[in-house]
């Protein structure tokens, strides 16, 4: 599942974080979950607890969604993608090649389907905290 893959890439990220900045220990990390991207978040929570090595023991990980931003190549709107606006066989192929959403999503004022995602994709890092190294 690509959950794993996600839990040992934050990790790693985290990681390599604390390292720039020159923490000895991280108490708080902060995931952000794109809406289109469909990730289980129990599925990583454990993976992240199964995975993680001593250097995270005290660290609490959040994991947050971030709404989906859609902006149109035609006539530049910009909207918010609604997943309620769509039915179930079709947010399932969003799910699995996010490409198709395409396919399903038209700009609602032009009705175009050429849009881009301007925000809320993928899964990324938002804050690191942790105690400095003195
Ligand atoms: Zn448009």
């Amino acid at each position: 599942m690509h959950e794993w893959a996600l839990a040992e890439a934050i990790l790693a990220t985290a990681k390599q974080i604390s390292e720039k900045e020159n923490l000895k220990e991280i108490t708080e990390v902060t995931v952000m979950i794109g809406q289109l991207q469909d990730v289980e978040r129990r599925i990583l929570r454990f993976a992240i607890k199964e995975t993680k090595s001593d250097f995270f023991q005290k660290t609490k990980f959040h994991f947050l969604k971030s709404k989906t931003t859609l902006k149109c190549r035609v006539c530049g709107a910009s909207w918010k993608f609604r997943k309620e606006s769509l039915d179930k066989t079709t947010i399932e192929a969003i799910h699995f090649v996010p490409e198709v959403a395409h396919t399903y999503i038209k700009c609602p004022k032009c009705k175009s389907p050429d849009f881009e995602i301007s925000s809320g994709r993928g899964v990324w890092i938002q804050s690191v905290k942790g105690v400095k190294n003195q």
